[in-house]
């Protein structure tokens, strides 16, 4: 990142809009404004500009905001202009500023404003990436989830276990200083609760968040039940269109067939899977027992298991190998209401299974049925939670690793200079979640996750 360039971007969405944002960030962005206004021209190439200040007026009907530094998003003086909503209009306008060589101005690349603002203290890594999953959030659920990144949740929290080991680490280091002489500065016993109680605060913060898949993760639900029981045609009326064969031939969906179906708080997966006959034994190497092999191994995966069992039906269902988390009893329009109604309670599977009575025919039910789906997907619990990425995940773990490390060292009697490098590493890790101490490569993955304008 070459901080002496001016970078402009169009920084919001693409399409139309009655107002668009263009942003400038950089040494120059305050000559650029002062070039805009005509009247008065500043004779100080924009040093006169107060910072959060906002005006109206330059080049056409916009209004300019003013940010300098370091109180701005990147940390640099920053000008947001929000202009009217016209593409060609926004076009011209940042073609204009570009014009500029003499000013080192060039366009913007995918979240180089972020990163500028990591670069310059405003945020650390974790709270980068919240604003890059706020922006690619695609369900409510994702979007608080990278809230509270951007809010700093997880830095607060990587915080307590590194603070303990830094300050344990300053005993242990005293203890090297003196260790000619008789004093104990922290007893085995001592260190030892410590690290413990670290690894505690690493592994709730793990556990906190495992409830949350990583953000773009769509859970995969799938429906499990005999030839005929109306999952195809089940499939095609969540979707909407005909993903799937059905028909009253059984035994028609002869392979997994998946269809991306748009809840309330999100995308999910909904797989069909063939193959499931009644007795379930995979015997031999014939196409129906692998085909039954495939159907367990899917099912095995799955986030959730959704059993479907036509309303009349009364025998037991079939067994997936795996308690079902939703009963659909389904073609309900094939017995009168309340008898549909009954039968729900008949349901043939044991225990408090929720369980919703459907037809995929006439639409009855089939609000609720997304309803429940929606919250066997995304959970019941709208407490809130983190949402680790692979990357800090990663770091964690390998703190972690370093922790029992440090324990089995102490528990040896190994020496202290190595009890401290291990603790050193320790801080490492958890600074890296940070990006404390981030290799560039990773920085660069990070940011190009990013779109323009960020
Ligand atoms: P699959 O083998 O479980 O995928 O079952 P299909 O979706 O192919 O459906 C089997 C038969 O049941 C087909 O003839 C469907 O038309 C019929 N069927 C499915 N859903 C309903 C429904 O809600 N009402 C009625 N009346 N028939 C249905």
């Amino acid at each position: 990142m070459n901080s002496d360039e001016t970078i402009v971007a169009v920084s919001s969405a693409v399409g139309s809009a009655a107002r668009m944002i263009v942003r400038t960030s950089g040494p120059a962005a305050l000559t650029l404004l002062a070039d805009l206004v005509r009247d008065p021209v500043p004779a100080d190439g924009g040093s006169a500009f107060p910072s959060h200040l906002a005006f109206s007026g330059v080049f056409c009907p916009a209004w300019v905001y003013v940010f300098r530094s370091p109180a701005s998003y990147s940390g640099e003086d920053l000008v947001e202009y929000h202009l009217p909503g016209n593409p060609v209009l926004v076009e011209m306008f940042v073609s204009h500023l570009r014009g500029r060589h003499d000013l080192q101005i060039r366009a913007a690349e995918p979240g180089e404003f972020t990163a500028r603002a990591y670069f310059n203290g405003r945020m650390d890594l974790t709270q980068a990436e919240g604003v890059a999953a706020v922006v690619a959030a695609q369900s409510e659920q994702q979007e608080q989830a990278g809230r509270r990144l951007m809010a700093g949740e997880l830095a607060r929290r990587i915080r307590e276990p590194a603070d303990l080991i830094l300050a344990t680490l300053a005993l242990v280091e005293v203890g090297i200083d003196f260790s000619d002489e008789d004093v104990t500065f922290l007893p085995i016993d001592d260190l030892l609760s410590r690290i413990d109680q670290c690894r505690n605060m690493l592994s709730s913060l793990l556990s906190d968040s495992a409830r949350f898949k990583p953000l773009g993760y769509e859970p995969t639900l799938i429906l499990v039940g005999r030839p005929n029981a109306g999952k195809s045609t089940l499939l095609n009326a969540l979707a909407g269109y005909e993903r799937a064969v059905a028909s009253a031939t059984a035994g028609t969906t002869r392979d997994a067939l998946t269809a991306r179906i748009a809840l309330e708080r999100g995308y999910v997966r909904v797989v069909d899977v063939a193959g499931l006959e009644e007795g379930l034994t995979v015997v031999g190497d014939d196409i129906k027992s692998q085909m039954t092999r495939r159907a367990l191994d899917e099912i095995a995966r799955a986030d959730r298991v959704i059993l479907v069992v036509p309303v009349d039906d009364a025998a037991l269902p079939v067994d997936a190998g795996r308690v079902a988390d939703l009963v659909v009893r389904t073609k309900c329009d094939t017995v009168p209401a309340v008898a549909a109604d009954a039968s729900q309670r008949l349901a043939s599977p044991p225990g408090p299974i929720p369980t919703v009575a459907v037809s995929a025919l006439t639409g009855q039910g089939m609000d609720a049925l997304r309803r429940r789906l929606d919250e066997q997907a995304f959970g019941r619990d709208e407490a809130a939670t983190l949402t680790l990425n692979a990357r800090h995940e990663a770091a964690i773990l390998a703190a972690d690793q370093a922790l029992v490390q440090v324990r089995d060292l102490v528990e040896a009697g190994g020496a202290v200079e190595l009890v401290a490098a291990e603790l050193w590493e320790v801080l490492a890790q958890t600074g890296r979640v940070l990006g404390q101490v981030t290799p560039d490569e990773i920085l660069d993955e990070v940011f190009s996750r990013f779109c323009i304008g960020k």
